[in-house]
């Protein structure tokens, strides 16, 4: 649904099972029909609150990633992160986890036995053409709640709330949390040339002046120097932004290219490591799992599109 005199468009999530015997289903918005992007933010996947004990939780064994970067923002729970640039880390509530791929990475990231509750998002960023081949590494960081009447921030990535991330990013980048008391409006302060998403997580709010369900993710075009955010019942929302990214990429599976050849390429790569059933060493490097890694699905039989 768009809204033709502010350019607001409400996207609604799309159901998937995730897969496994007991399949963890999440609530995709990126991409869709008609956007690929916000900014660099290529893929966006919300779910929970799950009970664990019902869903069986988070079990992703070993898989790769290139040419990309992601970011597993929890609200609730707990996920064990391993990778094979060799980083060990605890994902927790209000902390960034930001991995980037580069030119190959692999890992695995399970919900933790303390994990009652598991409830999160799931968010990629595509890497720009000058640094896709970049080394792969992990940077963390726990943002300070920054406050003001009725609502509370986190500002992960970018600056906003007069509050400024110090990771590094590849393209300027907004990623925010947002929670609003009830009947509390925020008019955020953002920079005109970014696009930018509002993504509701739980609560009722309205976006310069859109009524947005929980899942749904609002597409806010460059051009505003503000978001007004109203909430009629307590809110949480995660705030994403970066200039129009202007390049095609090619999405397929885990990976992020510029053609179907280079993803072709990193799937061949990938089924070389796994062809034992467990995982050989090679481009996507070594991490360590019970379970067997996950081959890579067949390509389909035609060309791999570009997305813009
Ligand atoms: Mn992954």
């Amino acid at each position: 649904m768009t809204v033709p005199m502010t350019g607001v468009e409400v996207m609604v999530p799309r159901d998937v099972p995730l897969g496994g015997p007991r399949a963890m289903r999440v609530r995709r918005t990126l991409p869709q029909r008609g956007r690929s992007f916000i900014g660099a933010w290529c893929f966006l996947d919300h779910y929970g609150p799950d009970d664990v004990a019902e869903t069986g939780g988070m079990r992703l064994p070993p898989h790769p990633h290139i040419g990309l970067q992601t970011v597993s923002w929890l609200f609730d729970g707990e996920i064990d992160h391993r990778d094979s640039a060799g980083n060990h880390v605890l994902v927790r509530p209000g902390e960034l986890n930001l991995m980037t791929a580069g030119r190959g990475i692999s890992h695995t990231e399970d919900s933790t036995s303390a994990t009652t509750v598991l409830h999160g998002a799931q968010l990629w960023l595509a890497l720009p053409a000058d640094s896709r081949d970049t080394e792969p590494r992990l940077d963390h960081y726990a943002p300070p709640p920054v406050r003001g009447p009725g609502w509370q921030a986190r500002v992960f990535l970018g600056t906003a709330f007069g509050h400024s991330s110090p990771v590094a990013t590849h393209t300027p980048l907004l990623g925010a949390e947002l929670m609003l008391a009830t009947g509390a409006t925020k008019a955020v302060e953002v920079d005109a040339a970014f696009e930018h998403g509002v993504l509701l997580d739980v609560g009722q709010v309205t976006v310069e002046g859109a009524a947005v369900a929980p899942g749904e993710l609002v597409h806010l075009p460059p051009g505003r120097t503000t978001i007004e955010v109203t909430a009629s019942d307590e809110a949480r929302v995660l705030l994403l932004g970066g200039p129009p990214f202007g390049e095609a990429i090619v999405m397929w599976w885990n990976f992020v290219g510029r053609s179907h050849d280079e993803v072709a390429a990193a799937r061949d790569d990938w089924q070389a490591q796994v062809a034992g059933g467990r995982l050989a060493d090679g481009r996507f490097g070594v991490v360590e799992h019970p379970d067997a890694p996950i081959p890579a699905p067949d390509l389909p039989h035609v060309r791999l599109k570009e997305r813009r």
